[in-house]
C-alpha cells in the first residue's frame, strides 16, 4: 500500500493516534514526535523540527495534533505506548500536563508549566521557554539577563518562565506589570528569595509588581532596560502597542513574544521611538532547539531550523 505523507494533513487528531495503537502506522517517515494544542493549525514548530530532522538524517516526523483539554490524558498515554520521542504542548495544555506526566524536571516544576516531554517508556516534563527566552535575549541584543533591568508585560504562562529565568541569572530588577494586579503581585511573591540580596539599585525596588497603566509605565520606563511583551497583545492586527511610541525611548530593548512575519504593534512601537525591538521567532526558535537537544542528546542544527521558520 502506498504510504502517506503526513504533509497532507493539517492537523492530526485523537482519533489518528487511536488508530495508530491498533495498526501499524501507514505515514512515511513515522510520526514520532508533535505539538498538541488547541487550536495548534497556527504552529510554526512542525516546519522548524522537520528541517531539523531531515538535517541530522533522523527517520521520523513530527505533526500538529489536535488535541482538546479533555483529550489531553489518553493523547499522553498513547505517545508513550507508540513509543513516540516525545512532543511539544501548547494553549490550553501546558499547566494541565503538569498533573498527567510521570515526573517533572526541575525546569517544569520551577516554572509551574510544561512545554515539552521526552519519553523513554516515561514522561518526562519540562520546560524550554525560560532557557529559549534568555537565548533570544541573548542572540537579538548581545547581552545577558543578569545585566539587565527588566520589566515584564503579562503574568501568564509565558512570562512566569521569562520571570523565572530572569530570577535565576541575577537580573539586576525585575518588575511585572499585569492587567489584574493581583496575579502580578503573586508571581512577584513567588520570586521574593531570589532578589532578596544585598545588591542596591537607588530608589527603586529590586523586586515589584505594578498596576498596568501609564503613570506608572511612565515612572518604570526610566529605571529599566529590556522590556518583554508576554501577553496575547498584537496576535491580532487591530492590537494597540501594549505600551504607546509616546512613553518608550530610545536606550530600551523590546522583545514581544509574539512572533509573526510584519512587525507587532510593540516592536513598531519600540522603533518609532528610536528603540531596539525584536519579535519571537528567536524564542520559538531556541525553545524548539532545546527540546530537539534533550530528544536526542545531541547539538540541535540552529541554522538549519532558523532557515526552515
Ligand atoms: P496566558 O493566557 O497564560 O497569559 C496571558 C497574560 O496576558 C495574562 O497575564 C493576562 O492578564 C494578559 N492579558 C491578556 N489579555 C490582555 C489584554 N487585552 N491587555 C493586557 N493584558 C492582557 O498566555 P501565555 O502566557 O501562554 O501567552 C502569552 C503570549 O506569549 C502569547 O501571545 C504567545 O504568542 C506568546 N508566547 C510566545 C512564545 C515564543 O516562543 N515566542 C512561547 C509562549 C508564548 P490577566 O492576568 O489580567 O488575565
Amino acid at each position: 500500500m502506498k504510504k502517506k505523507s503526513a504533509s497532507a494533513k493539517e492537523a492530526y487528531r485523537l482519533a489518528d493516534l487511536q488508530d495508530w495503537s491498533k495498526a501499524t502506522q501507514d505515514v512515511d517517515p513515522p510520526i514520532r514526535l508533535g505539538v498538541f494544542g488547541d487550536p495548534v493549525a497556527h504552529s510554526l514548530s512542525p516546519q522548524m523540527q522537520n528541517a531539523a530532522l531531515k538535517h541530522c538524517q533522523i527517520d521520523m516526523q513530527y505533526v500538529r495534533f489536535q488535541i482538546s483539554p479533555d483529550e489531553l490524558r489518553e493523547a499522553l498515554k498513547l505517545i508513550r505506548d507508540l513509543k513516540f520521542v516525545g512532543v511539544n504542548l501548547t494553549v490550553p495544555h501546558k499547566i494541565a500536563a503538569l498533573k498527567l506526566v510521570d515526573d517533572l524536571e526541575e525546569s517544569a516544576k520551577s516554572i509551574g508549566a510544561v512545554n515539552a516531554v521526552k519519553n523513554n517508556g516515561k514522561l518526562h516534563g519540562l520546560n524550554t521557554d525560560g532557557k529559549g527566552f534568555a537565548r533570544a535575549i541573548r542572540e537579538e541584543f548581545v547581552v545577558d539577563l543578569r545585566d539587565l533591568r527588566v520589566m515584564i508585560l503579562g503574568a501568564g504562562g509565558a512570562a512566569r518562565a521569562i520571570a523565572m529565568q530572569c530570577a535565576k541569572e541575577n537580573c539586576e530588577r525585575l518588575v511585572i506589570a499585569n492587567r489584574t494586579l493581583e496575579n502580578g503581585k503573586n508571581l512577584a511573591d513567588e520570586l521574593r528569595d531570589f532578589f532578596a540580596g544585598p545588591r542596591v539599585l537607588g530608589p527603586v525596588a529590586r523586586l515589584q509588581a505594578i498596576a498596568w497603566d501609564e503613570a506608572a509605565f511612565r515612572f518604570q520606563i526610566g529605571n529599566v532596560d529590556l522590556i518583554v511583551n508576554a501577553t496575547p497583545l498584537g496576535l491580532n492586527r487591530s492590537d494597540p502597542s501594549p505600551i504607546p511610541a509616546r512613553l518608550l525611548a530610545p536606550h530600551l530593548m523590546v522583545y514581544d513574544t509574539i512572533y509573526s512575519e510584519r512587525r507587532t504593534p510593540f516592536v513598531s512601537a519600540a522603533v518609532e521611538a528610536g528603540a531596539r525591538g525584536a519579535n519571537g521567532l528567536s524564542m520559538l526558535l531556541h525553545q524548539g532547539a532545546l527540546a530537539f537537544e534533550i530528544w536526542f542528546g545531541r547539538e540541535a542544527p540552529l541554522d538549519v531550523m532558523r532557515a526552515a521558520l
